[in-house]
């Protein structure tokens, strides 16, 4: 506690701040939330301390405010711990705490609208996104910003809309507050067969210990992992707990929230980046003073204001969306441990295909895993083998309106399994890691390549759009009609789905087809359409991205058919064996959930490679101990680590020099090394040049202090800005 009077360390949420001195007005305690000016705006701050910035009192302003609620006090030793290990500030780490407008204040009055669902006006699919954006927030009535910006469409499309009654006013202009009190009980709906009622036991014992654990929940796919996890969500919460269950945004589907309902008696408050300002609000002031006590969420609902947080569970805790790269870089599995550490509470992570650093820590002792081996209700696991490409050959394939023969991706004996499994009236899944129709757009005769201006990559031919499209900047450009520097003919080289759908109509002209990628796919609403599709079999063959290799389950899909599978063994970071292994293996796992068995044909070149070997044989540990002994040998995380600089400069002469000036001030590590500057892999991006250092150390190694030391011997000159990316997952 705090006396009035008292000059006390004030963290605001903003990227450079580490706290600036007020004086207090009134009595308050560590953590308490309060409001400061800092030159004449109003922030919502945090008392972090006493203050220690040895100003004279006179120059020490007034808190403004003082609020009722606090965070913890763990919260504040998470706040520092992650700090000192990311490298963020703490008002950088704060920011995503205190990430709501007007947390304090009543809700604005603005005016509302509404969906009109049956409203006949013509659904394009700028409307389609705001329709999505409106169903996204449970069809509650919205303002014309949250319209804007979540459906992330012009001021245009919305004004027509509301001109032609597809949106419509609310009678009234503040949103009935949604107080969320749902009470949740074991509805008894579901029995857990042995081998999970033994996992959901041991967990069970932990929540109710309580004390610091971390648990994996090792099932292969269909084994049910969810109800045994939904069992200690139970037990925290029936203990008076708060718990927080994180998923990758695009797992948050309506089989989900159904099987949750199904399962606890009422719908989870639900938390993810498409809510609008009042819903953010009042889910954060929910869980603020408990009224809200269990969240299904995506990274950032670990930094709501948890109170008495009792249980976290990381569903697919593999998944590269944990880790978050701009707004600062961190990765929610790991901070979410940290936070169960600081406070001792048990953590939950589950997967089919955990990730070896993962893996690495069930090795040391430091988790323990629970297996569940088995799918439920004896679904069999599908047979996986390969298609030797060299010997089976694809041969062409004509167009309808074309002359000139196609050159083939589907293999014989891939279009026979098709053929079959389409002749027994199931589905297909066609697996391309590649958007739009081609990746590479030349010249036949002097070479040229289509480029983005901005960024130093080639730009992909996309059909629907019937534009060159950069993945990088998002930049458009016609498709040149012939060179641009020797005017001669130009060729599409490569396969993207749109390819591989062009072949699947031509080879089976009276198959319904659906294309998943994230041009298809900008939401969950049209990811639940095309489910609801998949569903009512309105689909024959299913061609996607790794969109679809997330946790969806459609027991009529049989055959599974991985167009590419060396696409990704050789990547040039030392995660691509791993991931390309976790990705097979997931789609694998879309076969046979239902009663029939299914299969899963890999296209390759190289039958004998030891990642697809291991995928076929089912022998996660084969390919694991492979994988690993390599990272060992090599120093890499998990038994090294690994701390990126990226330094990227408007100006190449002035980023070449800064980075020679940081060389020259790079410190000796003892145990350790650092690396770079080199160009980054994708060296230009926006028109902004991108370099690189790796700082490597051992596993027990501390380097952050390294850097932190280095950098700050430096001056960074205006128009450059350096990111730290501690233990990086992202290497271009
Ligand atoms: P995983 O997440 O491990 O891949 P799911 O949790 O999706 O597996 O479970 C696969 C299917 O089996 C789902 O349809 C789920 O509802 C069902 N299921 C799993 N366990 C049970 C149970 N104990 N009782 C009834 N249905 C179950
Ligand atoms: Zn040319
Ligand atoms: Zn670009």
């Amino acid at each position: 506690m705090f006396n009035t009077g008292t000059i006390v360390k004030v963290l605001i949420p903003n990227v450079v701040n580490t706290g600036y001195d007020y004086r207090l007005p009134m009595d308050a305690d560590l953590g308490q939330f309060v409001r400061v000016s800092v030159m004449n705006r109003q922030y919502i701050g945090v008392i972090f301390g006493f203050g220690d910035s040895g100003l004279p009192p006179e120059k020490i302003k007034n808190i403004s405010e003082v609020y009722p609620s606090k965070l913890s006090v763990d919260d504040l030793s998470w706040i520092q711990k992650m700090s000192n290990w990311t490298l963020m500030t703490p008002g950088a780490v704060l920011r995503l705490i205190i990430n709501v407008p007007d947390a304090f204040l009543p809700p604005k009055t603005e005016p509302l609208y509404n969906f009109n669902f049956q409203a006949t006006g013509k659904i394009t699919e700028n409307r389609q996104k705001v329709m999505d954006a409106y169903s996204s927030n449970d069809n509650t009535a919205m303002t014309i910003s949250d319209l804007r910006n979540i459906a992330h469409v012009s001021g245009a499309v919305v004004n027509t809309m509301i001109k032609n009654g597809l949106l419509t006013l609310c009678d009234t202009k503040t949103i009935e507050p949604n107080e969320f009190n749902y009470s949740y009980f074991d509805t008894g709906d579901i029995t857990l067969n042995p081998e999970q009622s033994a996992a959901a036991t041991e967990i069970g014992t932990a929540v109710d210990q309580g004390g610091f654990s971390v648990h994996l929940l090792d099932g292969i796919t269909g084994s049910g992992k969810t109800q045994v996890y939904f069992d200690s969500v139970l037990r925290a919460y029936n203990a008076g707990k708060s718990v927080l269950l994180m998923m990758p945004e695009i797992a948050l589907t309506a089989q989900f929230m159904t099987r949750f309902r199904k399962r606890f008696g009422a719908p989870p408050v639900v938390w993810h980046s498409n809510l609008t300002a009042a819903r953010r609000r009042e889910i954060w002031r929910g869980v603020l003073n408990k009224k809200i006590r269990i969240i299904v969420g995506t990274r950032s609902a670990l930094f709501l204001p948890w109170q008495d947080l009792g249980l976290v569970v990381i569903d697919e805790e593999h998944d590269t969306s944990y880790k978050q790269e701009d707004m600062g870089n961190y990765h929610a599995r790991d901070m979410a441990i940290l936070r169960a550490k600081i406070s001792g509470f048990p953590v939950v992570l589950a997967s089919a295909t955990p990730s070896e650093e993962t893996l690495h820590n069930v090795e040391l002792g430091k988790y323990k895993i629970l297996k569940l081996k088995s799918r439920f209700g004896g679904a069999e696991l599908p047979k996986i083998s390969t298609i030797d490409l060299r010997e089976n050959r694809p041969v062409d394939y004509m167009l309808p309106d074309n002359e000139t023969p196609q050159h083939g991706n589907l293999s014989p004996d891939l279009c026979d399994a098709i053929t079959e499994t389409l002749n027994a009236g199931q589905q297909v899944m066609l697996f391309i890691n590649r958007r739009g129709f081609a990746p590479i757009t030349q010249c036949k005769k002097c070479g040229w390549v289509a480029t983005c201006p901005d960024c130093s990559v080639g730009m992909t031919y996309h059909k629907r759009l019937g534009k060159l499209l950069c993945h990088m900047c998002g930049r458009t450009m016609q498709l040149p009609q012939k060179c641009p520097d020797c005017s001669n003919e130009i060729s599409m080289y490569g396969a993207g789905l749109e390819r591989i759908q062009q072949e699947v109509i031509a080879r089976f002209p009276n198959t319904k087809t659906a294309l998943v990628s994230s041009d298809t796919i900008t939401t969950r609403q049209t990811l639940e359409r095309l489910v609801e599709k998949m569903e009512n079999g309105e689909i024959d063959i299913v061609i996607g991205t790794q969109i679809l290799a997330k946790g969806h389950h459609f027991p009529n899909l049989t055959l599974v058919g991985v167009v590419d599978s060396d696409m990704g063994l050789y990547g040039t970071d030392f995660r691509a064996a791993e991931h390309t292994f976790q990705q097979l293996f997931q789609v694998a796992g879309r076969a046979g959930r239902g009663e029939y068995p299914g299969r899963v044909l890999l296209q390759t070149y190289q039958p004998d490679n030891p990642v697809l070997n291991a995928i076929c044989n089912c022998d996660r540990d084969a390919f694991l101990n492979a994988d690993m002994s390599a990272r060992q040998a090599a120093k890499m995380p998990p038994f090294g680590q690994l701390i990126a600089l990226i330094v990227e400069g408007e100006k190449e002469q002035v980023l070449k020099s800064f980075c020679d000036t940081l060389s020259a001030h790079a410190p000796i590590l003892n145990g350790g090394k650092i690396m770079g500057p080199i160009a980054a892999q994708i060296y230009q991006i926006r028109n902004w040049y991108r370099m690189r250092f790796l700082i490597a150390g051992d596993a027990n190694a501390n380097l952050q202090p390294v850097v932190t030391k280095w950098l700050s011997g430096v001056r960074v000159p205006a128009n450059i800005r350096i990111k730290i990316d501690v233990n990086p997952q992202n290497f271009m």
